[in-house]
């Protein structure tokens, strides 16, 4: 629920987009973009109107995760039109950049990009739009969190001690600028054995959830470390979209239907 005190009336909505949802992690490689295209998928699953805006300028990954290749067209008020995949609005800077350039931007350039894709973008009606930020705490994100009118923040974490003090900065970084903190998703939660199906807690197990209880956020769910989300990802048509009725689906879901 959006408190009062929330900045988001300060800043210009998007006309069109009810709500704006970043999912966000403390550092690379923990699965946030694999879980912010999951879920966005889990929530047009709930029946919502679901976009996706794959902001991380440093490792644009949802053109991989998508398999979408083409660059976006303009309509005629010169707005860029997103990309229709899976029942989705997608929008990636990684549409807009060859495929291996390096990007080094500066903060005023990385806000300049990420503001031209949420206000240059004919979004169309969205309920939900869901961001897939840039990973880490520094100065870009801190920016992107002031200055993008957000209902809330998801922070993935793996259940280490490392993944998890960065979940914390992460969770320290939106309280600095007022934005709620929707949850905590523990990612890699276990792994899951494809074969036989037995449980291991490769990482530790339950970190995340501890670590919601202790900062007073809620805790979203546990997705394991499977083969499947994996291999789904990287064929281009995540887990939600070509399992629907199998266990991960299932779970993209219930977070969805905790964040909505
Ligand atoms: P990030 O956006 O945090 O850098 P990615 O979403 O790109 O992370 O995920 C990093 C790698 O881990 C990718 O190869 C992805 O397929 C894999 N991955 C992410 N989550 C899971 C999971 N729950 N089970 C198996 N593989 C996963």
């Amino acid at each position: 629920p959006q408190s009062p005190t929330s900045p988001m009336s300060k800043q210009a909505e998007i006309p069109g987009i009810a709500a704006v949802i970043a999912v966000a992690s403390g550092k690379g490689g923990v699965g946030k973009s694999t879980t912010a295209l999951n879920l966005a998928l889990g929530l047009r699953d709930l029946g919502l109107r679901v976009g996706l805006l794959d902001a991380d300028i440093y490792g644009p990954s949802v053109p991989r995760l998508t398999g979408i290749r083409e660059k976006p067209q303009l309509n005629d008020d010169k707005k860029m039109i997103p990309i229709p995949r899976f029942g989705l609005a997608i929008m990636s800077i990684g549409f807009l950049v060859e495929e291996d350039t390096a990007m080094i931007w500066r903060g005023p350039m990385v806000m300049s990009a990420i503001t031209q894709m949420l206000r240059d973008v004919a979004w169309g009606t969205l309920d939900i739009l869901v961001v897939d930020m840039p990973p880490g705490t520094g100065d870009a994100q801190l920016t992107l969190a002031q200055n993008v009118p957000l209902k809330g923040a998801v922070i993935i974490s793996t259940p280490q001690d490392l993944s998890l003090i960065d979940a914390r900065r992460g969770l320290a970084m939106f309280k600095k600028v007022n934005v709620p903190v929707l949850g905590i998703v523990e990612n890699m939660s276990y792994f899951q054995c494809p074969h036989c199906g037995t449980k291991s807690d490769i990482f530790g197990h339950g970190g995340a959830r501890h670590e919601a209880e202790r900062l007073a956020v809620p805790f979203l769910g546990e997705i394991p470390l499977h083969m499947s989300i994996r291999a789904t990802s990287d064929s281009g048509t995540p887990v939600v979209e070509s399992e629907p009725d199998g266990p991960h689906a299932a779970i993209y879901r219930a977070i969805g239907a905790k964040v909505r």
